[in-house]
């Protein structure tokens, strides 16, 4: 009795607990028992009256009536619990985020939960009219279609991503999972389907995907993406032989100027327009190969335009017929580069380098026809070409440049190099005015090495910065030396060569300042020496700089002047002290009438402006005397002396204080280093 009022008990608080009448469900059960109970009594009542009917007979009978009453008792409870798991459900899904249906064997919406008029615009009445695959976009239907014959069959769902159409026609993404409800016998009778909208996460994933692989300004694809594709032409390439491609390396000039003058706002919307003009440009040499080579549709090119860095693009020509067509499509984008383009109200100019790589050139990996691109678009740099096709030479001289360039960092750790100083002569009185301090490489198997051979490398890699800094602290200290042991009026001069890197430096004043007050250097006797064509390639700048090294007491000095192309104006405005004329002027001059001509101007033309003069390369008496002739006040060069170790130059230096000391000095024309040699202190 105990036991049946707490099974009673029980039945109440479910049925308060779902919300439910729960006076259904006794009724339910009060009704089929009083049934029962009627049913054998009228047994009862009938077994009794008739003596025919044995005991046995009755038992069975009363038997039966408990087999019903039992079977009744078993079915109205089994209905409570499957009500009250109905209502749960209705519950759980009335009040869930996601979307839930249940869907019969047929594919017939039973159940839709209200989130679904939130979500996709559609009432549940609206969806229990069709069938749940019918707002399933069209691509995704058979994937979707199969996966619920599946979960029908096997009775486990699995994980689906489709799209579905909201009510206002646009297309979302629902994350499903579905699972299934069995029938007595065990056969999948529905499907619940619980639905997420992913839509937003969807689209912050491709978001994200999209800006790993893509330009954060021009939005063309990056280095990864380009990478990527320059794979799928290289493996298809090895695949079929007929098929060729060619990679395009675009460095576009005057991009860094602008950027260094107007600023990057303005100078990253000159690169959004060049890219445009790129992306056109492609789209453009599209159709004309179309139409041109197959007179249809022809078979589709899938033409990359990338951007690596700054004003670097590449391009990855898909289906050329041979180097000539990525030469037209280099020429086609020098011509639509030509056009100047309109930037804040200013007409920018820009030309651009191009190195062309063609896979018909063989190379192990994809990543090497970028490289070699790269490699043919700095050698049309350097030679001012608009395009070079990449060639294996190109590709040795690239291999000796990063050797030189490995020896040179080491060079600069083992402290391998040598400052050589060469005199710079009066011609009025034949007296080492200074020396021009001239860097040489100890090598330790090759001996001394040029200038000539490592600078453009040194300058290429910044590695001039030390270099230089190291060669000007050293010229310093020594001509302090030379200074206090031979002094004279004026002090012996020391010149230094300018890297164009060195004096782009920002602290460069700074490390002068410092440089001359640490060696003690009177500033007067020092000489930096730069060339026309690093003051003329930012001006305003340069100007600034020469001014404030001028401040410092420190003379300057114009290298190599007649090879580059300065503005005459510019040069009376920048506070210059000394020109030094390029040596291929003197060269020769004692025979080229016309060579004689242009130096006679330059020695007129600094006078005027209240400059001196050096001849570099005065290497015959005949230059001597007709730089005299002129009025050259100096002269540099193997008549003199060829660059000698500082040991030699002191011993030139001793001759030249003898000289001093002599009543009457007369010129002295020639200084051999071979004299001094022996003299040397
Ligand atoms: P530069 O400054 O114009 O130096 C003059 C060059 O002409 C030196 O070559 C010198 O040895 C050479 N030379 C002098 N007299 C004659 C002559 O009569 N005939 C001929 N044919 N040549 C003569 P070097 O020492 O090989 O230097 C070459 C260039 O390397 C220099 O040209 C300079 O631009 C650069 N350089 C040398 N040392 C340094 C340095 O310490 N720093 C920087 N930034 N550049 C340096
Ligand atoms: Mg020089
Ligand atoms: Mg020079």
């Amino acid at each position: 009795m105990t036991r049946l009022s707490s099974w009673w008990a029980k039945i109440i608080a479910a049925d308060r607990q779902i919300g439910s009448r729960w006076w259904g469900s006794a009724a339910a059960i009060v009704l089929s028992l009083f049934l029962t109970v009627g049913m054998l009594s009228v047994f009862a009542l009938l077994a009794a009256q008739t003596p025919s009917v044995t005991d046995d007979v009755r038992l069975a009978m009363v038997g039966l009536v408990v087999l019903v009453l039992v079977r009744d008792l078993y079915m109205a409870y089994h209905q409570f619990w499957r009500r009250r798991q109905e209502e749960i459900f209705r519950l759980v899904s009335e009040n869930a985020a996601d979307m839930i249906a249940l869907v019969d064997a047929d594919g017939h919406r039973i159940y839709n939960s209200p989130s679904y008029k939130r979500i996709l615009g559609y009432s549940p009445e609206e969806l229990e009219r069709t069938s749940a695959f019918e707002q399933v976009h069209p691509d995704d239907r058979q994937f979707v279609l199969l996966a619920a014959q599946e979960a029908r069959k096997t009775g486990t769902g699995r994980r689906l991503e489709y799209r579905i159409r909201h009510k206002d026609g646009t297309w979302r993404v629902l994350e499903s999972t579905a699972s299934t409800i069995r029938d007595l016998r065990g056969k999948v009778e529905k499907l619940v389907i619980v639905n997420r909208d992913i839509t937003e996460r969807k689209r912050m994933e491709e978001q994200l995907e999209h800006s790993a692989f893509h330009d954060a300004l021009t939005d063309l694809p990056n280095r990864s993406l380009f990478l990527d594709r320059l794979q799928h032409a290289f493996d298809h390439a090895k695949r079929n032989p007929s098929y060729k491609f060619a990679v395009l390396f675009v460095a576009v000039d005057g991009v860094t100027i602008f950027n260094n003058t107007m600023g990057h706002t303005v100078s990253d919307q000159l690169i959004v327009d060049i890219s445009e003009r790129l992306t056109q440009c492609l789209r453009h040499d599209d159709t004309i190969t179309r139409s041109a080579k197959t007179g249809s549709d022809g078979p589709s090119k899938n033409d990359v335009l990338a951007r690596l860095d700054g004003d670097e693009f590449t391009i990855l020509l898909d289906c050329i017929k041979d180097p000539s067509d990525a030469m037209r499509a280099a020429m086609r984008i020098q011509d639509i580069l030509a056009t100047p383009f309109r930037v804040n109200g200013v007409d920018v100019y820009t030309s651009a380098s191009i190195g062309i790589a063609v896979s018909t050139v063989p190379c192990e990996k994809a990543d090497d026809l970028l490289r070699d691109a790269d490699i043919a678009m700095l050698r049309a740099k350097s030679l001012g070409s608009p395009c070079e096709v990449f060639d294996r030479n190109m590709h040795v001289q690239v291999v000796k440049r990063l050797q030189l360039e490995t020896a040179l960092r080491k060079a600069i750790e083992r402290q391998e190099f040598r400052v050589f100083y060469q005199p710079i002569v009066s011609l009025t009185n034949g007296r080492i005015a200074g020396f021009e301090a001239l860097v040489r490489w100890q090598h330790p198997d090759t001996g001394l090495v040029s200038p000539a051979e490592f600078m453009t490398v040194a300058e290429e890699t910044g590695l001039i910065i030390p270099l230089g800094k190291w060669v000007l602290e050293g010229a310093c200290q020594q001509a302090r030396l030379w200074q206090l042991k031979y002094p004279g009026t004026p002090a012996i001069g020391i010149t230094v060569n300018v890297s164009a890197k060195q004096f782009m430096q920002t602290d460069f004043v700074a490390e002068v300042k410092s440089v001359v007050e640490q060696t003690g250097i009177a500033p007067q006797s020092l000489q930096l020496e730069i060339t026309e064509t690093m003051a003329m390639s930012d001006p305003e700048r340069s100007g600034r700089v020469l001014a404030q090294l001028r401040k410092l007491g420190v003379r300057i000095s114009i290298d190599d002047f007649g090879t580059g192309y300065s503005s005459l104006s510019r040069l009376r405005s920048f506070p210059v002290d000394v020109l030094k004329i390029d040596r291929c002027f003197i060269t020769g001059m004692e025979k080229d009438g016309e060579n004689r001509e242009i130096v006679r101007l330059i020695v007129r033309l600094a006078h005027h402006l209240h400059l001196k003069v050096i001849a570099e390369g005065t290497e015959l008496d005949e230059h001597v005397q007709l730089l005299r002739q002129f009025g050259c006040e100096f002269g540099q060069g193997y008549f003199f002396s060829p660059a000698v170790d500082q040991v030699t130059a002191q011993a030139l230096l001793r001759m030249n204080a003898d000289l001093e000391r002599k009543p009457d000095p007369r010129p002295v024309p020639g200084v051999a280093a071979g004299q001094a040699a022996g003299a040397a202190d």
